[in-house]
């Protein structure tokens, strides 16, 4: 299963090239350990994401199954929103927002609040941008800078509409009002579109470049028209995931400290669900 290559020659994981499994550098673009310990070729048959998309979407489809099947009684179904979770779930399993965050002390949340989801057409929604935009930005940046990106823009989002919830929450102009409570992966996607974004602006293609902020433009204006949109978690995200993809450079290669730093940002959400979990005081 687990099987390390020993010899032969691998794809380099960032510029594609082939090199020896042993070679401490890549011959053509510098990457140190292009080898990964032997682990490359595996990698590769997982896609350029590396099985990020897969992780996403299961992640999600489960995390969302959980939240409905631990309150059954207080699944709410109106008009668009069909199967939505109670409150109560969703802030059990890291829901942000100016209430878990400022009013719990639920900092983490900024981490877990973009694998969860509201309703049905919610997660649908996310999880085919999400499929779209992921294996292009994983083209790109590779699979380590498309996690970094991914939380970078959770981060970002949630931060910006919490804080916009407590600084605007009672602001009679109803769009300036931030969330009081709010999850969803939109904020990722958004930072995922920065990310294409800054990607055309380096001077990588400008194609892909324009595609995106089309994409971004539409998308955000969609979120002014639809009701219980969460406008900052978009702009935060957007904003967050362009200044990751902008620090970490799509024209330079991937670098295997981008790895470590992709692995502990998946730890560090793993924990952010385990200790909302685990620290849920319901009165
Ligand atoms: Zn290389």
């Amino acid at each position: 299963m687990l099987r390390r290559q020993k010899t032969g020659s691998v794809l380099c994981p960032s510029c594609g090239k082939l090199v020896g499994v042993q070679d401490k550098e890549c011959w053509n673009c510098g990457r140190r350990n292009p080898g990964m310990w032997g682990f490359s070729s595996l990698l590769r048959k997982l896609g350029n994401d590396f099985g990020f998309v897969s992780i996403v979407t299961w992640g999600c489809v489960a995390l969302y199954v959980a939240t409905l099947l631990t309150d059954p009684h207080g699944i709410r179904m109106s008009g668009m929103s069909i199967l939505e979770p109670s409150s109560r779930s969703v802030v059990l399993f890291g829901a942000s927002g100016a209430i878990p965050v400022f009013g719990y002390g639920r900092w983490w949340t900024v981490l877990s609040a973009t694998w969860l989801h509201g309703n049905l057409l919610h997660i649908v929604f996310n999880l085919l941008w999400i499929r779209q935009l992921a294996p292009a930005v994983s083209e790109l940046y590779g699979a380590s800078r498309t996690v970094i990106i991914y939380t970078a823009a959770s981060i970002a989002g949630f931060l910006l509409s919490s804080t916009a919830g407590l600084v605007f929450g009672a602001s009679p102009i109803f769009f300036l009002r931030g969330a009081a409570l709010t999850l969803g992966a939109s904020a990722s996607i958004f930072g995922l579109l920065g990310a294409l974004v800054l990607y055309g602006r380096r001077g990588g293609s400008s194609h892909i470049g324009g595609q995106a902020k089309s994409y971004a433009l539409i998308l955000f204006i969609f979120g002014f028209v639809m009701p219980n949109i969460d406008n900052y978690a978009h702009l935060g995200g957007f904003l967050g995931g362009y200044a990751a993809a902008r620090w970490l450079d799509p024209l330079r290669p991937e670098r295997v400290d981008h790895m470590i730093a992709a692995i502990i940002c998946l730890a560090a959400t793993a924990l952010s669900i385990i200790a909302s979990v685990y620290t849920i005081r319901f009165a």
